[in-house]
């Protein structure tokens, strides 16, 4: 994805982490960006997902594998989350219409 820090402004930012459920420490997975266009405030926002730590997978990082699911590992409790491209970006659009900071993976499976 080319930059957009010149042409867009961040609209919200989630955190995907991982407590596995309350049993770890809030691991961090990625961050999920919604850019939002500045001069022409009607197109669609634009969402990035983090590379930092390489700790997901997806249609994103593999864009002719478009049917592919998300996927998310974490390196604590080596939980595996897979997660279908449809239900993911309700999900993550979900959040953002409910103000919500964090989403943990171990609550979607
Ligand atoms: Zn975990």
């Amino acid at each position: 994805m080319k930059p957009l820090i010149e042409t867009h402004v961040i609209s919200h930012r989630l955190a995907v982490v991982c407590t596995n459920r309350g049993q770890h420490k809030r691991i961090r997975l990625t961050t999920v960006t919604w850019w939002a266009p500045v001069e022409t405030p009607t197109e669609p926002d634009q969402l990035s997902i983090s590379d930092s730590g390489r700790h997901w997978g997806g249609p994103i990082a593999n864009p002719q594998g478009s049917a592919l699911p998300y996927e998310f590992w974490c390196g604590v409790c080596h939980r595996h989350t897979q997660i279908k491209a449809e239900r993911w970006l309700r999900l993550v659009e979900g959040t953002r219409d409910a103000a919500m900071g964090d989403l943990d993976v171990a609550y979607l499976d």
